[in-house]
């Protein structure tokens, strides 16, 4: 049986907004299909995880506080991270975590949060608590080709600069900063994005693209997934598009 491994970065910290969900999407349509999905956390005082033993490394969303909290822990993991990124590990990094990958997190109070430099865009809050960019948003990307629109929520103080590859542009709600006209950072193989939703939860056609990519490299195959029944997904996702006139 072909099979996934996945490491959930800080699941009792980074957990913001549901982002839990998207371990359980991934598992779900993994199951659904007759494949393993092999899920290990890994936080605070665990033993140091091998980056490259994996197929997907998920890390969801956090407070500032709580990214102070396990910045330091992080850190030390910097060129083992850089390493299974260079190498195709899966990165899937939800908000928090997106902004520890890049240079640094100015956060609210106007301490500085030292990231993982694995990418050179930066993050800084707008030092007013109220000023958070907030509310439902939708963005278009382009997955293997498709034009595909992404759905899901923000809410974040953290304003993104210097982004290279965004993962899309924004059709509806703020993105990577107030007004911002794209959203998150892409590569092949890193989804770097500010949208909770659980994002997998609203966006199927994306949970397949990962899954996909993470068994192609592992097996060396083009694995074609069998097509899920995804009619209540998609019916809901017509109500939010219609709703939001995207
Ligand atoms: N604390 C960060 C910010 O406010 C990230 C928030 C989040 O993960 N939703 O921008």
């Amino acid at each position: 049986m072909k099979e996934l491994k996945i490491l959930y970065l800080y699941p009792d910290i980074l957990e913001l907004y549901g982002d839990f969900g998207n371990i359980q999407v991934l598992r779900y349509r993994l199951e659904k299909r007759g494949f393993k999905a092999i899920i290990e956390p890994y936080s605070i005082g665990n033993p140091p995880p091998n980056f490259k033993d994996y197929d997907l490394v998920f890390a969801g969303g956090g407070a500032d506080q709580e990214q102070g909290i396990l910045a330091e822990d992080l850190i030390q993991y910097k060129q083992s991270i850089k390493e299974a990124v260079n190498d195709g590990v899966f990165f899937l990094l939800i908000c928090g975590a997106y902004q520890l990958f890049g240079k640094y997190y100015k956060g609210v109070e106007g301490n500085i949060i030292p990231g993982l430099e694995v990418f050179d865009y930066y993050t800084e809050a707008i030092d007013d608590r109220k000023k958070r960019c907030i509310g439902n948003i939708v963005i278009e990307t382009e997955l293997n080709g498709k034009k595909t629109k992404v759905i899901g929520f923000e809410n974040h103080g953290g304003q993104t600069f210097n982004i290279s590859s965004p993962f899309g542009s924004v059709l509806m709600g703020n993105g990577n900063k107030f007004g911002d006209n794209h959203e998150g950072f892409f590569l092949p193989n890193v989804i770097a994005t500010y949208l909770h939703g659980p994002l997998l939860a609203k966006n199927p056609e994306l949970t397949d693209y990962i899954i996909k990519y993470c068994l192609d490299r592992k097996y060396n195959e083009d694995i074609i997934l069998e097509p899920l029944d995804d009619a209540f997904e998609n019916k809901c996702r017509e109500q939010l598009l219609l709703l939001y006139n995207c």
